[in-house]
């Protein structure tokens, strides 16, 4: 799908992102004094404000204050916030924690983390553990059964935006048995529960992740999503979605990268000429520009196809939509760099900030190896 492509709707809504963009953080000032230096990836006081332009619920359901859009809608968004450097970084983690809330979720919670999130709120949601990371049906942190809810011990670790988080969506294990995979549970945990520790932990993205230390900690049965037990298959429910999520926030990255070397290389000048004379360079942006133009179709191609069947699983086209569009913004950013020379690498430039938040996407919400794997068994292999 190319700008061209989308709906009226659509296209004035990417307009409008763009306008926001220039307007809050067209200028290095504005985008310094935003994320304190580029430390913090989120700004809670223009996300508030974002949510007050109703664009957050832009794919949550009416019911619950959204504006009931779909996945092309979601991706529109999570793309054109890295793109305009708009320091939203909790959103995507947010709409990845509404999934199997909205899917499986009691009414009332429902009401309290979808509406929450339409005005503003961020969510998190903790599946890894010190001993499960790729592997995370090898998770451990317990619920224990007890009278009128659950009580839960054990650590998670990696989980983003938790230390502002309004509940943390918590997987984990009610049952063992031979089967990893079974005996899963979901559990909201609202902010201020008791025996919840939120520590950070420090990355080249700045203040993003955090482990949580759950030590005998209660929580009301209503607080389960879903089916106790169950947690497994809900979780792969919503995989697409957050792949899908990911893919665009990476092409995202990928199209800033590029937009903004090649405003550089026609301007710096060596040897007499503008460097992006040079075919050395503008073979490579040439190739970068059809990357991103072919990443851009398979993203919003499968963005299309899950509004066509939102129950579809879709396990082979969101890893390849997350695989291609992370590796792009990785190769994006570090070629950028390269383009820009000592100037890419100086922190006075955006590009080495690009760099930092771009490398983790082919980490995060499953390694670039893990989406092979997956690709690779669809293919038989
Ligand atoms: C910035 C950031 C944000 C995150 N946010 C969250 C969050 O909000 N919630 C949450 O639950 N988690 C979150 N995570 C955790 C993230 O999903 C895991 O880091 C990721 O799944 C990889 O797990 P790991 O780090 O333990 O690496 P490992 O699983 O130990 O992998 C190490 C290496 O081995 C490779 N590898 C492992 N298994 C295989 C295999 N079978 N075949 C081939 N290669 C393999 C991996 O690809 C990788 O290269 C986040 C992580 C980061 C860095």
């Amino acid at each position: 799908m190319t700008l061209q492509t989308l709906t009226d709707e659509q296209h004035a809504f990417v307009e409008a992102i763009r306008d926001f963009a220039r307007r809050e953080c067209g200028t290095r000032e504005q985008r310094d004094a935003l994320t304190e230096h580029g430390r913090e990836p989120h700004n809670q006081q223009l996300y508030e404000r974002i949510a007050e332009l109703g664009w957050l619920g832009v794919a949550i359901p009416e019911a619950y204050g959204g504006s009931g859009g779909g996945a092309v809608e979601l991706c529109l968004l999570c793309e054109e916030f890295p793109r305009g450097l708009i320091p939203m970084g909790f959103f995507p983690i947010s709409m990845m924690t509404a999934r199997p809330v909205e899917r499986f979720a009691s009414e009332e919670l429902k009401q309290e983390i979808l509406g929450g999130i339409v005005r503003g709120n961020v969510e998190a949601i903790a599946m890894s553990e010190p001993e499960a990371g790729s592997d995370v049906g090898n998770l451990s942190c317990r619920a224990d059964r007890v009278d009128g809810g659950y009580v839960l011990n054990g650590q998670k670790t990696w989980i983003t935006g938790a230390h502002v988080a309004s509940h943390i969506l918590v997987v984990c294990r009610t049952k063992r048995t031979d089967d990893k995979h079974e005996g899963l549970s979901m559990i909201s945990i609202p902010r201020g529960t008791d025996g919840v520790e939120v520590r950070g932990i420090e990355t080249m993205g700045g203040r993003e992740v955090n482990d949580v230390f759950l030590t005998d900690c209660y929580v009301p049965a209503e607080r389960l999503v879903g089916e106790q037990d169950r947690a497994w298959t809900q979780l792969m429910a919503g995989l697409n979605n957050e792949r899908l999520i990911i893919a665009a926030q990476a092409l995202g990255m990928a199209e800033r990268a590029l937009d903004d070397v090649l405003a550089y290389v026609k301007e710096r000048k060596q040897f007499g000429r503008p460097i992006g004379s040079f075919q050395a360079l503008r073979h490579r942006l040439a190739d970068l520009a059809t990357e991103v133009e072919a990443t851009r179709l398979l993203v919003y191609g499968v963005a299309a196809k899950v509004d066509t069947d939102p129950r579809a699983m879709l396990p082979r086209e969101a890893s390849m939509a997350k695989l291609k569009a992370t590796e792009l913004a990785k190769k994006a950013t570090l070629e950028g760099m390269q383009m820009m020379g000592g100037y890419g690498y100086a922190v006075e430039y955006d590009m080495e900030r690009q760099v930092r938040v771009a490398l983790v996407t082919t980490i995060y919400g499953g390694t670039s190896e893990i989406q092979r794997e997956i690709i690779a068994k669809a293919l038989g292999l």
